[in-house]
């Protein structure tokens, strides 16, 4: 990551009214957009979306020739541009043969993309933005920070400011005021344009029509008080038919803003009349701007379902924190991101994929069902392919890529760290690695680890067997860990095998873009898991059992080393989470709960890949309170706690504060134990709390069930 762009973060992230702003519209959002999808099927109306979208975007030239066929015959003129300079060439010649001087536009993220205003203006043209956000952004000479809510990073005094300038009065921050001003000021840029330019949220192809979403009326005025008017539509906004707008007008101001209904909702078939009697020109330009080539990559291809709803941006967790301005380009975020690497340059993506903590929210609420992390984690490895590793990268990988090095270094490590540790914790650490330490302690490397103390433990012969993969860090941080995961399943009557050629389950390679270490990883760990002949592979680490069920093949897939699939098929079939299996061996009758337990409070820490990736949440409350403990549940349970694997390490001037909001809301709850399933979590909240110095245990599920379940 580039010196500017690490200071950029540091600067936002120190930016209190950006993140206070932003935090609490966050919060409000989240209430909000669950409100107004209430009584609707999410999963069900963004399946029927993803469907539509999907269709459209592998029938694209199709859509365009019906959509052009049928607007011309409207009397729209309709023009295919494949590139940014052929959409500006095209208004250029437009606005020189009309002799066009005053130009108004609504919101449009297409012509952000390209700069329009710049070009018109260097072209001599004024151009007025009308939209109150991006007004506003013009006004202070800035970029859009969010694709919905263009300023949504400036404060009402900010605002106050430039309209007083705007005005020439001393404005306050009374907000119908500032609106009346505006109002004002716009009206008579609508009655003095020559040219309205707008965007489009959808383009029907078997109508010809463009569909205007907007909340202030602003886009009816520009496209109907200038005699031209100019669409700009990205070819991502095809839908095939008319019918296809009401799911996608159904979700996009539930998501976008957590309203029913926008309050303006125009759709233009053709061209109409002006007061005087002519024809208005109707100028639609698809643009493609490498959308065509992004439909047809098998991993991007989803990107072409996104409805611009901004969602995504709106429940992430460093969005919120850093806001959009850091992104540098015109689209933010998650969305954002893969978007300049398509529509910019894969390079222009490099800094700001590392942003991404794979949390997995964008995820999840996403209307047009797209999966941002893995396409962010697909940016990672075509970067890697294309430049390379770091040589500090290259030289942590060529060690994670080999088993019995990287366990002698941890070995090793536990000694070297001595010195710093105490009660289980390295609280500070000398020079240049003091930062590990900032805000959170770490875990003492354990001086026996699990697999060395395994050979130790005595286990009754069972006839049904588990395998367990520990993970790096139960395996070197947390081997008391394994040793109550063992008891647990031997009194429900498994045996529990510990293959000693496990290895990393390559998380950190593959999050890192380095799929050619993860896939060493994966075969590693397959040959290893599926040696023995068990009947489950269980796992107490989430993002582990992440690896085992899905990434082992997916890795695999990703480097075309097919022959290993049907293997890492079947391990996926046999993994299984700690929390997932005990409540079945439960419900199996085979383990049961100690009676008339009151083991006092708890509140329970969500881990990202438990939650979204696994589904796995009702199970481990469950368990605990069946064991006696009582539930009192934190606000924003299930938002990442800024560990992120090496993400901590990396921009921990992100992992800090995301933690510090993680602590507060478990002291919040008044609870003496916050309980989560994952040791990585248990690292970076039991730190944080370590040096908070908060009375509150830290404890993996299995650590508080381990005494309390009994077997038949
Ligand atoms: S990626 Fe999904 S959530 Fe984000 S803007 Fe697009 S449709 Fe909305
Ligand atoms: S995975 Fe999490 S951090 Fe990454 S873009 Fe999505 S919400 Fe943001």
């Amino acid at each position: 990551m580039k010196k500017e762009f690490k200071d950029s973060v540091s600067k936002a992230v120190h930016n209190a009214t950006l993140t206070t702003a932003l935090g609490k519209f966050s919060e409000a959002y989240k209430v909000n957009r669950a409100k107004a999808y209430e009584g609707i099927d999410f999963e069900a109306l963004r399946q029927n979306i993803a469907d539509r979208k999907a269709f459209a975007a592998s029938h694209i030239d199709l859509l365009a020739a019906s959509f052009k066929i049928k607007a011309e015959a409207l009397g729209a003129k309709v023009f295919l541009a494949d590139s940014p300079d052929k959409v500006k060439e095209y208004i250029l010649k437009v606005a020189r043969d009309n002799n066009v001087k005053n130009v108004v536009k609504s919101k449009s993220m297409a012509s952000e993309e390209i700069h329009l205003n710049d070009f018109l203006i260097k072209n001599g043209m004024s151009v007025k933005e009308t939209d109150l956000g991006e007004w506003i952004i013009q006004l202070a000479g800035q970029k859009p920070s969010h694709m919905v809510m263009p300023a949504i990073h400036m404060t009402k005094e900010e605002v106050a400011e430039l309209f007083g300038k705007e005005v020439h009065e001393r404005l306050t921050t009374d907000i119908p005021r500032l609106v009346e001003v505006a109002r004002k000021e716009l009206r008579s840029k609508f009655l003095e344009a020559d040219m309205g330019i707008t965007g489009g949220n959808l383009a029907v192809a078997e109508t010809g029509s463009i569909v205007l979403v907007t909340n202030e009326g602003n886009a009816r005025m520009v496209t109907t008080l200038p005699k031209i008017h100019i669409a700009l539509v990205g070819i991502e906004k095809f839908v095939e038919k008319f019918e296809d707008i009401v799911p996608i007008l159904t979700a996009l101001p539930r998501s976008a803003t957590a309203q029913l209904l926008t309050s303006y909702c125009s759709i233009i078939t053709g061209p109409v009349e002006n007061t005087d009697g002519s024809m208005k020109q109707l100028h639609i330009i698809l643009m493609d701007n490498r959308r065509t080539e992004m439909s047809h990559d098998v991993k991007f291809k989803q990107a072409m379902q996104c409805i611009r709803c901004g969602s995504c941006l709106n429940v992430c967790p460093i969005f919120r924190l850093v806001g959009g301005h850091v992104f540098g380009s015109v689209y933010t975020g998650g969305i954002g991101t893969i978007l300049t690497a398509w529509f910019e340059a894969l390079q222009n993506s490099e800094d700001i994929q590392g942003l991404c903590i794979q949390c997995g929210n964008c995820k999840e609420v996403c209307p047009g069902k797209l999966d941002i992390p893995d396409m962010i984690l697909e940016i990672r490895r075509r970067l890697v392919v294309d430049k390379g590793q770091s040589l500090t990268q290259k030289a942590i990988f060529s060690v994670v890529n080999n088993r019995k090095l990287f366990h002698s270094m941890l070995r090793a490590a536990s000694i070297t760290g001595k010195p710093f540790t105490s009660g289980g914790f390295i609280r500070h650490l000398p020079f240049f690695l003091s930062e590990l330490t900032e805000g959170r302690s770490l875990p003492a490397i354990a001086a026996e680890p699990f697999r060395d103390r395994f050979k130790k433990i005595k286990q009754p012969k069972l006839k049904e067997k588990a395998a367990f993969y520990a993970g790096c860090l139960i395996d070197f941080a947390y081997p008391e860990m394994g040793e109550s995961l063992i008891k647990i399943l031997n009194k429900a009557g498994i045996e529990v095998i510990f293959p000693q050629d496990q290895t990393c389950c390559g998380a950190p390679a593959r999050y890192n873009g380095a799929y050619e270490v993860a896939g060493n990883n994966a075969v590693d760990n397959i040959t290893a898991l599926l040696k023995e002949d068990v009947k489950y592979v269980v796992s107490a680490c989430p993002t582990c059992t992440v690896a085992l069920e899905h990434e082992f093949i997916a890795t695999l897939e990703s480097l075309g080393r097919t022959d290993w699939i049907p293997q890492a098929k079947k391990l996926a079939e046999k993994a299984v989470d700690f929390s997932t299996l005990v409540k079945r061996l439960v419900d199996e009758g085979r383990l049961s709960f100690r009676q008339g337990q009151k083991l006092g409070s708890f509140t329970y820490h969500d881990s990202c890949h438990l939650r979204r990736t696994l589904k796995v949440f009702e199970q481990p409350r469950e368990l605990l309170q069946k064991a006696g403990y009582q539930l009192t549940e934190m606000f924003e349970c299930d938002m990442c706690c800024g560990m992120g694997g090496s993400y901590s390490i990396k921009l921990p001037e992100i992992s800090a504060p995301i933690l510090q909001r993680k602590l507060a809301n478990i002291k919040n709850t008044g609870a003496s134990i916050v309980a989560m399933d994952c040791p990585g979590c248990v690292m970076q909240i039991g730190g944080g709390l370590h040096q908070d110095g908060a009375p509150i245990k830290v404890k993996h599920t299995l650590e508080l069930l381990v005494d309390q379940v009994e077997g038949k």
